[in-house]
């Protein structure tokens, strides 16, 4: 595939569960405790990024959510496409997007970047790479169809490929 780094490997679902690297925007930059991102509000506490309000005095850093924005470099990639996928689009990216409002809300770090379009279908970007397995799944689930996993545990990079 056109755009791939090396490194990548098919993996199936319970390897993914089971083997997910450690995330280098998290790990570089670990924030002093308590900080809080000037860009989206979240905060870090107890080793931990929440929505909770930083306390006063909090030191300031992006998130690492905010940080790949910022990059434009994207932890987890997610294509959608087919015939099926093209006939139900606007149902299955309302699925997507309420994916991640539900992650969201409950984890600052997990969030779309772009919604852009592929050639087959559309490509989604996301902040992290639970995030992506989640929402591949949520739509394999719901739509069936098939759905490919590759996996590159060194750069910490998710790529789910849906297809109905
Ligand atoms: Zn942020």
């Amino acid at each position: 595939m056109k755009g791939e780094r090396g490194g990548f490997r098919p993996v199936s679902r319970m390897q993914l569960l089971e083997g997910m690297g450690e995330d280098s925007y998290k790990a570089k930059r670990k924030p002093r405790d308590p900080t809080r991102c000037p860009n989206c509000g979240a905060s870090f506490h107890s080793g931990r990024w929440t929505w909770d309000a930083a306390p006063e005095g909090a030191h300031e850093q992006l998130c690492p959510a905010c940080h790949r924005i910022q990059d434009r470099f994207p932890a987890g990639y997610v294509t959608l496409a087919g015939e099926y996928f093209r006939g139900h689009r606007d149902e299955i990216l309302r699925l997507v997007k309420h994916c991640e409002e539900r992650e969201k809300a409950a984890h600052p770090l997990q969030r779309i970047m772009a919604i852009e379009d592929a050639a087959e279908g559309v490509l989604v970007t996301t902040t992290d790479v639970h995030l992506a397995r989640n929402i591949a799944e949520r739509v394999h689930d719901a739509c069936k169809g098939s759905l490919v996993f590759h996996y590159s545990k060194e750069d910490n990079l998710l790529r789910a490929n849906w297809k109905r």
